[in-house]
């Protein structure tokens, strides 16, 4: 059973002072993932956590992180201006971009990023943009083919198709990049992978780090580079559904620790830091978009028209995400009631939820969609002159924080040549 971290009375008063729809994040939440996740890799003296800026790209949020000892994971120019301006320096920021513009190299190398090279071109690429190349440096690992996980009679707990992704160097290309790297005066290197997304199992991390501790056992072996570091990459997933249960983080942090005990210590490498960049992990469960029920409709469905929309949340308009409902104040109210809840853009994929059993909704009730604190706001988008919320922090002292205003239509108009 899922339950909100707002109760009713704190968004009939949140309201008053910012109208929904909002998206509205729990520090408390956000800080005691950020401490379980380290506690879970406290074994390894060099453990860092890079936080996807991607999935909540909002100075508040990783203000927060930093003090949890977090850094980044940049993978465009205004992520890295960002975490520039959030105070995130040199190897607090990880830059692990793909089909990258050279400016963003430059800049990347400016705040003595660690970069991530996704592809074997991009090493004189980089070489060629900078005149150099760094002495820290990482390569991204694409094994090919698919990737699964814990197979059952309902199939496999993890499935994901790398084979098909544009991301990564092959493992014939991790031999060429780390060979003209290290001839290009590059002195300590890490590996990379991100097999597949949004994983509900305690073994993707282990099962990952498998495979990148022993490619990399045999990279240190064949080119003689020292590799200093892994980055386990994002991918833990969070459980979406009410029927889902939560990954356990102190398990899959004992299970890489067994798999770097197996593999990386026999081998002399037990000196390797872990990384990690996870995004939605952090930030999915501790975020909520909230929203007014305005409308009610019935034709051949029931729908419920909110002032949300999918340019607020776009996670179920186009992969068909699950995303739990609660109708504030309704928390135990028997779900008798099947509703479509919909947004308001001329775009039939523009619905939260389908055939949703639902507590009976009237006009004005608040709805809290859950799991929106990464991927959620930042995917948001202006079709339609739909204009962007405000992002809110819900303090560990109950207050109210605001993150982001709302966009206004002069912001929609700012751009525009009349
Ligand atoms: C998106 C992304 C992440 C974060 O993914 P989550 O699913 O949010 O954990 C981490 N690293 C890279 C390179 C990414 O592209």
């Amino acid at each position: 059973m899922k339950r909100p971290f707002l109760t009713l009375a704190q968004a009939q008063e949140i309201k008053k002072t910012y109208p929904t729809p909002f998206h509205i994040y729990e520090e408390k939440g956000i800080r005691a993932t950020a401490r379980a996740l380290n506690a879970a890799f406290g074994w390894n003296p060099g453990f860092k956590e890079y936080f996807a800026v991607k999935a909540t790209p909002t100075p508040g949020i990783l203000k927060i992180l930093k003090q949890e000892g977090c850094g980044v994971d940049c993978s465009s120019l205004t992520e890295l201006m960002m975490a520039q301006r959030c105070g995130f320096s040199g190897h607090e920021i990880m830059f692990s971009s793909n089909e990258t513009p050279a400016e963003e190299f430059r800049l990347a190398d400016e705040l003595g990023a660690i970069i991530n090279l996704d592809d074997v071109t991009h090493v004189d690429f980089l070489y060629q943009t900078l005149g150099h190349v760094p002495e820290t440096i990482c390569c991204r690992y694409n094994p090919g083919g698919t990737f699964t996980l814990g197979e059952s009679k309902e199939g496999f707990q993890v499935m994901d198709n790398p084979g098909q992704a544009k991301y990564g160097m092959t493992r014939a290309q991790l031999t060429q990049a780390y060979t003209r790297l290290k001839q290009l005066g590059a002195k300590r290197f890490g590996l990379h992978a991100f097999l597949a997304s949004n994983t509900i199992s305690n073994d993707y991390y282990p099962a990952l780090a498998r495979i990148l501790f022993a490619t990399a056992v045999e990279l240190s072996r064949e080119t003689g580079c020292p590799i200093t570091f892994i980055n386990l990459s994002g991918g833990v997933g969070v459980p979406y559904r009410p029927d889902q249960s939560a990954n356990d983080i102190a398990v899959i942090g004992e299970g890489v620790r067994q798999a770097y005990q197996d593999i990386l210590v026999p081998a002399g490498m037990g000196d390797v830091a872990i990384f990690t960049e996870l995004g939605r992990f952090l930030l999915a469960p501790n975020g909520h978009l909230v929203t007014t029920a305005v409308h009610e409709k019935h034709i051949y469905k029931e729908y419920i028209g909110v002032d949300a929309c999918a340019a607020h949340l776009m996670r179920p308009a186009i992969y068909g995400a699950y995303h739990h409902i609660t109708v504030l104040g309704k928390e135990d109210a028997p779900c008798d009631q099947v509703y479509d809840v919909v947004g308001s853009l001329c775009e039939n994929s523009d619905k939260f939820a389908i055939d949703r059993p639902l507590p009976r909704i009237d006009r004005g009730d608040i709805l809290v969609i859950h799991d929106t604190g990464a991927h959620g706001f930042s995917m948001g988008y202006n079709y339609n002159g739909k204009l962007r919320s405000s992002e809110l922090l819900l303090r560990e002292d109950g207050s109210v924080e605001l993150l982001r205003r709302a966009e206004t239509p002069e912001d929609y108009f700012a751009t525009l040549v009349w």
